[in-house]
């Protein structure tokens, strides 16, 4: 068992399932509603405690009712948030997701009136009990401080990076943790028609993952390709977090020593689990 600190945000997803999206100015029902906590860093830690990790988050929490969702669900899966910056004033992010039955599609209105997790927040954190610290690619600026910091006063701390969404100058922070976690999203956005691709375009001495959904996933280590298969479910329940979950099992398969290509081969197994499944609830027996 390890100790992992992830820094990123916690969201309260509220998903209203419509038999189709409303035009405007439509006033209609849903068929359900269900709230969850949502945010990558938070849903890796779900997975990672649930493999047996002591999981930390360091965030900013708003107090206000809403918090109390997220928080007793990062209780349920034992996840410290006595690192996180609690302040008065503010909202949790919010997302109001519109799944639509007719379409399958997830149509996303994003509330957010919080402030990010700082290099100041993070300085005050006592680093030096982690074995793991993992970052959600956002807030670039103070990001590469807290990489640089870790960099130079703790280097025996193991690092990753998820970097899921084009930021301006994401790239910026490549050189500086042990691992990248590309998504297809990423890749796509930035231009690259696949993962080899976008892998092919990094410096040789990085070492980093990119998933492709059904396609599986791809790494690059000492400049070789890796490619492992995906592991679809008997049935495809919810992908929502598939890419978290396996960031997770790749991290925690890194912990127990493995290499790379056997840490991808597992958060393919990993993630292609809960793809049969709802949420991240009993991921593991
Ligand atoms: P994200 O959740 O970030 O969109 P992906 O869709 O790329 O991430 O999925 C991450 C991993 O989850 C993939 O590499 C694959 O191993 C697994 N996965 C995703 N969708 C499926 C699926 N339909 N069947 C089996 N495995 C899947």
């Amino acid at each position: 068992m390890a100790k992992i600190l992830a820094i990123g945000i916690a969201t309260l997803d509220i998903i209203n399932t419509v038999e189709k999206y409303p035009a405007e100015d439509d006033e209609i029902r849903v068929v359900s509603q269900r709230k969850a906590r949502g945010g990558n860093a938070t849903n890796t830690l779900a997975v990672l405690s649930q493999l047996g990790h002591q999981c930390s988050w360091a965030g900013v929490l708003i107090n206000e009712p809403d918090a109390k969702t997220i928080q007793q669900d990062l209780e349920q899966f034992k996840i410290d948030t006595q690192p996180c910056t609690i302040l008065s004033e503010g909202k949790m992010p919010t997302s109001y997701i519109n799944h639509s039955v007719a379409t399958g599609s997830r149509t996303i209105v994003h509330h957010r009136d919080c402030p990010e997790f700082s290099f100041a927040d993070f300085v005050k954190i006592n680093h030096q009990q982690y074995d793991w610290i993992h970052f959600e690619g956002r807030n670039i600026t103070e990001t590469a401080q807290m990489l640089s910091w870790l960099k130079q006063h703790r280097p025996n701390i193991a690092c990753s990076l998820e970097v899921e969404k084009s930021r301006p100058d994401i790239e910026s922070l490549f050189q500086l943790p042990q691992l990248l976690m590309f998504s297809q999203h990423y890749a796509t956005t930035v231009g690259y028609s696949s993962a080899p691709a976008l892998l092919a375009s990094l410096p040789n001495d990085l070492n980093a993952t990119c998933t492709w959904g059904k396609q599986g996933a791809w790494a690059l280590t000492n400049g070789d390709l890796i490619h492992h298969q995906a592991c679809p479910p008997d049935k495809v329940i919810d992908t929502l977090g598939a890419g978290d979950t396996f960031n997770a099992a790749l991290i925690s398969a890194l912990l127990q020593q493995k290499n790379l290509s056997q840490a991808v081969a597992q958060a393919c197994q990993l993630a292609g689990k809960k793809c049969g499944q709802l949420g991240f609830t009993g991921l593991i027996n």
